[in-house]
């Protein structure tokens, strides 16, 4: 059996399927909008689910997913990290026939009572449709005293129950005893797109995550600076991006060659400006991409104060090189906040990998903290770097990760 608790169509499941029920997130709270983000959410379940033969149906504030056989285990793997689902549960499916939803109801108190989950119990009938001839605290006293003559050692318990019996009242009859809690937020992709600058380190991946969460589609943008910087350090730009994926279903890696750039700027500008023009660079490059791509806005990793280019001053400058929102998600997080969001999507242990990025290999002795605005902007012009930065993005390789990875 594949699932801890028995799933599929009540009186065997003899297709082979397993049924899951998945209750969406936060867009039922947004009234108007729900059709919109129903279908952004369906779109995005069916490249997640990439690979895994599967049907798809929704009705009523419910997803059906009805994956292949032998496949429920990788589809519950993929459910569990994707965004804008409150939750999921594998069901005993049956006929809104008492007799059936006592079948069902036992199908599963035998399964929690094998299991040692104890005897203290309770039954949640939600009746989602209001036609049903019984009200929801009737249904519950006949399944319980149905399972009490059925299990004697039963014991319902109001209070602290070790196990609770959901039944869901729909065109069918829906029961289960365990769910599995969702990522939560948004679809991905309602927010519109944004251009995330995703180096090889902590944070980038995490900001990406956290916004993705809040409806935005990532596009990834890495700067990449060989030969000062080997292909391992791009390789873990790439890894991210498919670790991304897998949680978000799709997205693109743009690789823009960036070591002309960084050259041209060490030649031209006071080495204690370098880290914050290439910056800047990258803020210019990103905004160009966004235009290119319809994204709406750019995201970086950035923290305040935690390295010189991240103080309110530094954070003014580069972000003055775009005219589009920069979302900052990590901005007031402290760094173990960060990491520990980190373990839990997966990026961590491929961004503490040793290998430099650009901008440690570039990195002056003693970085301007405090820029002056007006000053420093005057020095960007004397760059003369525009067409630079044009040549580098169309230069750019793409890459495509889908949900498949990560
Ligand atoms: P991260 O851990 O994300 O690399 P960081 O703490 O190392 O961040 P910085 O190196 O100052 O901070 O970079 C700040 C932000 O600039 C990063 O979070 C990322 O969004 C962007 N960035 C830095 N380097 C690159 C790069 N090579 N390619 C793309 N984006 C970059
Ligand atoms: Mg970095």
């Amino acid at each position: 059996m594949d699932a801890p608790f028995p799933g599929g169509v009540c009186g065997g499941g003899e297709s082979g399927e397993t049924l899951f029920l998945i209750k969406p997130g936060e867009l039922m709270l947004k009234g108007d909008n729900r059709p919109v983000f129903m279908r952004a959410l369906r779109r995005n379940l069916r490249a997640m689910l990439a690979g895994i033969p599967h049907r798809l149906e929704d009705r009523h504030c419910r997803i059906y997913l009805h994956a292949g056989p032998g496949h429920a285990e990788e589809a519950a793997r993929r459910l569990r990290r994707f965004i804008g689902i409150s939750g999921f549960a594998r069901p005993v499916a049956c006929s809104r026939d008492l007799d059936a939803m006592e079948e069902a109801a036992s199908r599963i108190a035998r399964a929690c009572l094998a299991s040692g989950k104890g005897p203290a119990y309770k039954i949640h009938v939600h009746r989602a449709d209001k036609t049903y001839p019984l009200d929801s605290y009737a249904i519950a006293c006949e399944i319980g005293s149905r399972l009490g003559r059925r299990f004697p050692e039963l014991k319902a318990r109001m209070k602290d129950p070790a196990w609770v019996l959901h039944m869901e009242i729909r065109e069918q009859v829906f029961s289960y005893a365990f769910a599995e809690e969702g990522e939560r937020g948004l679809p991905v992709g309602v927010a519109g797109k944004g251009i995330l600058l995703l180096s090889g380190g902590i944070d980038s991946p995490v900001a990406g995550y956290l916004m993705a969460k809040r409806g935005l589609r990532p596009t990834c943008v890495y700067f990449h600076s060989h030969p000062y910087t080997g292909p391992q350090a791009r390789k873990k730009a790439e890894t991210l991006a498919g670790i991304l994926a897998g949680r978000i279903g799709r997205l693109d890696l743009h690789i823009v060659p960036f070591t002309d750039i960084q050259v041209k700027i060490r030649e031209r500008a006071p080495s204690a400006e370098t880290t914050l023009h290439s910056r800047a660079c990258m803020m210019r490059i990103a905004s160009l991409l966004a235009q290119r791509k319809k994204a709406n806005s750019l995201v970086t990793g950035e923290s305040l104060a935690q390295v010189a280019s991240q103080t309110a001053e530094s954070l003014r400058y580069t972000g003055s090189h775009s005219s589009l929102p920069v979302f900052r998600p990590l901005i007031g997080m402290a760094k173990e906040e960060i990491i520990a969001i980190a373990r839990k999507i997966g990026t961590f242990e491929t961004s503490i990998l040793p290998y430099e990025d650009c901008c440690s290999v570039f990195s002056p002795r003693h970085p301007l903290i405090k820029p002056k605005f007006d000053a420093i902007r005057a020095s960007f012009e004397r760059l003369d770097i525009e067409e630079d930065l044009l040549r580098a993005l169309k230069a750019a390789e793409v890459l495509g990760f889908s949900g498949e990875t990560g």
